[in-house]
């Protein structure tokens, strides 16, 4: 079992079952970032790291978002440790209605302060990647976990029936005027040059946009159309993902009134 130690405060483990990261940050109290997807084995994994801590009186399980590989094994750990699971107003629903039960009992917004006696954590709300996404920053170290709004090394996706194009890059946008020495992302390795990997994502989704757009004015004018033009031989869950990948970027141009759509919304034309 690795159980690994990121700083003084802020600990970790990658789970098995989707290599999801589950953070503990420990001041004289402490919070669970996420919470993995509930395996016997992955819930296990989290509550070793929490005894082998002293098993710390734990405020709060902080949920990144209500995907069930960070959501699902939130309501186990929460019985083990006494900690409240907490999420934004907009994924609470959804993690409610995973369980069947409220189970959601701290409602997380913009700029809240959790003080930890050692440690400060500051919600940052970072829509997106879903609707409620969120961001918490560890505010003396200036560590930001990102849970799938940013990946330690793939680019996340942006589901049109789940999350937003248009918000996702503001959300990418407001982050660069915070300070951010790290990012602890939700799965894969810390980021080390946060700045410039958040560069990188914008740029890698305005130049997706600006090739979306060229195809669709040179009457590549489905999604069909334009994924072929992009990928090749991309496996079958990844084309889905690609689709709506695509699908986001699409949704964004016609909100800027630069596409239109048929009235079946499945051909696009470049407005002239
Ligand atoms: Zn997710």
């Amino acid at each position: 079992m690795t159980l690994s130690k990121l700083m003084p405060v802020v600990h970790y483990v990658t789970l098995n079952s989707n290599g999801n990261n589950v953070y503990l940050v420990l001041g004289k109290r402490a919070a669970f970032i996420d919470s993995g997807d509930g395996t016997d084995g992955d819930t296990d994994k989290i509550v070793s790291l929490w005894r082998s801590l002293g098993s710390p009186h734990v405020d709060l399980i902080i949920l990144t978002h209500r995907h069930y590989d960070h959501s699902g094994g939130a309501a186990k750990l929460a019985n083990i440790t006494g900690g409240r699971i907490a999420s934004s107003f907009d994924e609470k629903s959804y993690i409610d209605q995973f369980y069947g039960s409220e189970v959601v009992h701290h409602v997380l917004e913009h700029g809240d302060l959790i003080d930890l006696d050692g440690a400060l954590l500051e919600i940052l709300l970072t829509p997106g990647h879903t609707l409620g996404s969120i961001s918490i920053m560890y505010y003396e170290e200036k560590v930001l976990f990102t849970g799938d709004t940013i990946l330690g090394d793939s680019n996340t996706t942006i589901m049109c029936d789940q999350g937003d194009m248009e918000l996702y890059l503001n959300s990418l946008r407001n982050l660069q005027s915070y300070e951010i020495r790290l990012i602890a992302p939700g799965h894969g390795p810390v980021v080390r040059r946060p700045m410039v990997e958040i560069d990188r994502i914008i740029e890698h989704r305005l130049n997706r946009e600006r090739q979306i757009f060229e195809l669709i004015s040179t009457q590549k004018n489905t999604i069909d159309e334009i994924f072929n033009s992009i990928y090749i031989n991309l496996e079958t869950e990844l084309a889905h993902l690609a689709r709506e990948q695509i699908r986001s970027h699409v949704v964004k141009l016609q909100r800027e009134g630069r596409i239109t759509s048929s009235t079946d919304g499945n051909i696009f034309h470049k407005v002239m």
